[in-house]
């Protein structure tokens, strides 16, 4: 890390919501709407975590999306998916599925375990308005199959989408320029990431205790960094885990219902209407 570089600060910390989803998987809502705004162009963080088969053993039976993106990134247990596109898909420990909802999809994400543990993330990320509409996609990486960097400190990263450190991820995306990165400190290091000014950016230190400018952070809860720098620079106080993100904001009106988003009311009763005739997978 040069001198020329000053780091971003922390905006706020997010401590998120205890909720349940699908059939009754519990998880905390790290944000959703309040924030998908100072977020953009990402809507929605999930954690989930949990050594209690009641907790996930539900899953999320069929249920469907349209116009963006879901990102799965597995850290604990391993799930099935299906969608009405014919994919299919394996997820273990340490994988990623990134799943592109586009003009819909109806998909199932079910345990595939009696016990143990379950636990990951699921990261929502917005399609440009052009691109709402764009036929689904879906790819699932193995955790062998995830690009990852490392440095002489001991400090090593997994490059889920966008660059590090002359590291390309797994996934690119055009406008939006995704970083997803997984942070693995050992005590002491000081990790810095690039971060053009203009693109919003989080994190969620999961495991460990890390700080930035000498804040220390609450493990667990998502810190929002101000605009106010040319990147990041996180110190691990003992080994840690962070999961770091940032995009280029879209800058577009966001309009939710449930798992839609779009960007007008009429647009949503469109896809309402498309999902009531079966017009949707
Ligand atoms: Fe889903």
């Amino acid at each position: 890390m040069s001198e020329t570089h000053t780091s971003r600060t922390v905006e706020a910390l997010v401590p998120g919501r205890v909720t349940s989803d699908g059939a009754g998987v519990r998880l905390t809502r790290l944000f959703e709407r309040e924030l998908q705004q100072r977020l953009d162009p990402f809507l929605m963080l999930d954690a989930f975590g949990s050594d209690h088969p009641d907790d996930y053993i539900a899953g999320f039976p069929d249920h469907p999306h349209r116009g963006f993106e879901t990102i799965t990134y597995m850290l604990a247990g391993c799930m099935r998916h299906r969608d009405s596109a014919g994919h299919e898909g394996f997820l273990e420990a340490g994988g990623v599925q990134w799943m592109t909802a586009g003009r819909g999809i109806i998909h199932s994400e079910i345990p595939q375990q009696q016990e143990g543990r379950m636990a990951g993330f699921q990261l929502w990320l917005n399609l440009p308005a052009a691109d709402k509409l764009c036929a689904p996609w879906y790819r699932d990486f193995s955790a062998a199959e995830l690009p990852r960097g490392g440095d002489a400190q001991g400090a090593s990263w997994i490059v889920i989408a966008g660059h590090s450190h002359g590291v390309a991820g797994a996934v690119q995306r055009q406008q939006t320029e995704p970083l997803i990165l997984d942070l693995s400190l050992p005590a002491g290091a000081a990790f810095w990431q690039d971060l053009p000014r203009e693109h919003h950016a989080f994190l969620v230190p999961y495991e460990g205790s890390v700080a930035i400018a000498d804040r220390a952070l609450p493990t667990g809860q998502l810190a929002v960094l101000r605009q106010d720098g040319d990147g990041v620079a996180i110190e691990a106080k003992s080994p840690s885990r962070v999961l770091l993100v940032s995009g280029r904001p879209l800058r577009q009106p966001i309009v939710q219902h449930g798992p839609f988003v779009m960007n007008t009311r009429a647009e949503i009763e469109a896809t309402l209407a498309d999902y009531r005739a079966g017009r949707l997978a």
